[in-house]
């Protein structure tokens, strides 16, 4: 009973996020209908002007929903993992700077990494996409500005809890935070606070795929009005080999 009562609720959120999707996807659509169509009388008219517009709004739209649907098929693509041992410090290095491109002024990029850290076994591809998730979403929760720091270390062996050996790496803000309801369903895939357009919902969803299936966790530290914290743990190249259940992540709210 247990089982088939989490699985309909399973097909009801499944049906709500397509629901959301396409209803997000037909808004784009019917932007890029109502220029064109707009465009069509102007020219029926003979009427050039305002026609850059209209082609600008259909263009707008067109790209959003291209981006809409990439986001979604590598979501669904979910391309196998290819684990290697990885140097952390030169990857948040290249994703730092990839990011500084996209911060605005008042936002300060700090890196804290330690010299001497052990080699990751993870994929990198899927690794740099995790840490420009959380960036760009630390920096989206900071529009007035404040402090993104991306740090790594190695993780506090928890004895008889996690085996082996680990890599904390971590992205914090200063920005407005998680009130508990949207912590609850951050990882939630297609779960968005953002505007429609700007944001998919699969951002923390698939750091969370990512964690697990690379046997690490991935763990939430957020408080409303003061800032959010998000830790991943990815194992060494001296843990052992990666469990294929990996270890379950952990979501939890408050400092500490
Ligand atoms: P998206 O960024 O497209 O909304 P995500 O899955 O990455 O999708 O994030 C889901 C939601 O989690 C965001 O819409 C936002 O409400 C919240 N969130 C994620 N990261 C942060 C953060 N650093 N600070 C505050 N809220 C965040």
């Amino acid at each position: 009973a247990e089982a088939s009562l989490r699985q309909s609720q399973k097909m009801e959120a499944v049906g709500q996020l397509t629901g959301g999707i396409a209803h997000d996807f037909n808004n784009m659509l019917t932007g890029i209908i109502g220029s064109l169509d707009m465009m069509r009388r102007r020219i029926a008219d003979g009427r050039m002007d305002g026609i850059d517009r209209y082609l600008d709004t259909a263009l707008g739209s067109a790209e959003r929903a291209a981006a809409l649907t990439h986001r979604l098929l590598a979501f669904a693509r979910r391309q196998p993992l290819d684990p290697q041992p990885l140097d952390v410090a030169a990857i948040l290095q290249s994703v730092a700077q990839l990011v500084s491109h996209a911060l605005p002024e008042n936002v300060r990029l700090r890196l804290d990494i330690p010299d001497g850290l052990p080699l990751v076994l993870a994929d990198s591809n899927q690794l740099e996409n995790a840490i420009l998730n959380l960036a760009v979403n630390a920096r989206d929760a900071m529009p007035d500005g404040g402090d993104l720091v991306i740090s790594a270390a190695r993780a506090v062996p928890l004895e008889g809890v996690i085996a082996g050996e680990f890599l904390l790496i971590s992205v914090a803000d200063t920005g407005q935070g998680m009130p508990p309801e949207v912590l609850e369903k951050v990882f939630e895939p297609f779960f968005t606070t953002k505007p429609i357009g700007q944001g998919t919902g699969l951002g923390l969803s698939m750091v969370y795929g990512f964690a697990q299936q690379s046997g690490g966790t991935v763990r939430i530290d957020s408080q409303p009005g003061a800032g959010t914290t998000i830790a991943l743990t990815l194992p060494t190249t001296r843990s052992a080999p990666v469990p294929q259940s990996g270890v379950q992540p952990a979501a939890r709210k408050g400092a500490g």
